[in-house]
């Protein structure tokens, strides 16, 4: 679970909307984490009704821990046949796959085997042999993952292969609650996805959003800097929420696709501004993995804007976010 960010500005304008409205925010453990949203003066009972059972039934759409989700039978069907799945299941794994391609297979959804073989974030957290490691690596490759439009199915090609949509799921279902709140013509929110958020709408004195980005190095303490922002997803993927430690090292639960071994790079964290959250939650989770320089280049090319707070405690930004920054 990670809680990437404070919020400076919610405080105040927290209390401002209980003054309007008897309807408090909602937060729940879905997604595996907590999920929360402050609607503000437009929040209603109705509306977060409506958004946390969409929450739901995507987290019921696309965990990799429920044995009834979708994605669990394109899992057991890995090596032996295609499985037809709803729209939401097909959008996500087609835009992860996207996400594969663009970043090389830094990002890449297939890394199922990985994840559950080192366990971490679960009681059965372990050091796996190199054996072990190596069987687990060999089943990831997200050109193995084949979807087909005609029958909306998707098909993994090996038996063993596995999607794990951690990476991006919080994103898509926050675009999603998005979408909900707009349809019901709400002026301002903050969605809250275990530290995927969604800044929606405008602050009702017409300044910007303001989100505090933690220090990797004191995760519970000082933040590290602070983004004015205005409508946008801000996402942060760091080492320092879900980790295990072994003999003296630390060991992240992003996993590098390509050694089936946590990402050991020089970004601590990195948080990308986009508005799409569920570009923003793939790209922050690839460029955790691909390095400070590499990611940085890409994140140029692709005209991302992201923050990377390196090893060496330098803050790096990328296209005109440094202008929103301001460090602590
Ligand atoms: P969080 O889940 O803490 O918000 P991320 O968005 O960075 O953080 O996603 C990490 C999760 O993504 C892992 O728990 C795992 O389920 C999955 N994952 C790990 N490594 C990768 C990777 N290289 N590509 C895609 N998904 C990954
Ligand atoms: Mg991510």
């Amino acid at each position: 679970m990670r809680r990437g960010f404070l919020f400076f500005v919610l405080v105040p304008v927290f209390f401002v909307a209980c003054r309007k409205s008897s309807i408090m925010p909602r937060s729940a453990d879905v997604l595996g984490t907590v999920c929360s949203v402050n609607a503000f003066a437009d929040g209603s009972a109705a509306l977060y009704d409506a958004l946390f059972a969409r929450l739901r039934q995507i987290d019921g759409i696309c965990s990799a821990t429920d044995a009834h989700s979708e994605l669990s039978a394109v899992n057991r069907a890995a090596g032996e046949r295609a499985v037809s799945v709803s729209g939401d299941l097909f959008f996500v794994v087609q835009a992860a796959l996207r996400v594969s391609q663009l970043t090389d297979g830094a990002f890449d959804c297939t890394v199922g085997p990985v994840v559950s073989l080192w366990g971490i974030g679960t009681d059965h957290a372990h050091v796996p042999s190199d054996h072990e490691r190596e069987a687990a690596r060999s089943l990831v490759d997200w050109r193995d993952c084949v979807l087909s439009e005609r029958d909306s199915s998707v098909f993994l090609t090996r038996k063993g292969m596995a999607l794990d949509l951690g990476g991006i799921a919080k994103g898509y279902a926050a675009d999603e609650l998005a979408g909900i709140l707009r349809a019901h013509n709400v002026r301002r929110a903050v969605i809250d996805l275990g530290g995927t958020i969604y800044l929606f709408g405008a602050k009702a004195d017409g300044t910007p959003w303001r989100v505090a980005v933690r220090n990797p190095d004191c995760p519970q303490g000082e933040p590290a800097l602070m983004l004015a922002a205005g409508e946008c997803a801000v996402v942060t993927s760091g080492g320092y929420e879900r980790y295990f430690e072994q003999d003296g090292r630390w060991y992240p639960h992003i996993f590098d696709p390509r050694t089936g071994v946590p990402a050991q790079t020089d970004v601590r964290s990195v948080t990308v501004v986009h508005h799409s959250a569920l570009l923003a939650d793939a790209f922050s989770t690839a460029f955790f993995v691909l390095g400070c320089e590499k990611a940085r280049l890409l994140a140029e090319s692709l005209g991302i804007g992201a923050v990377f707070i390196a090893e060496n405690h330098v803050v790096s930004t990328t296209g005109d976010l440094a202008q929103n920054v301001v460090l602590f």
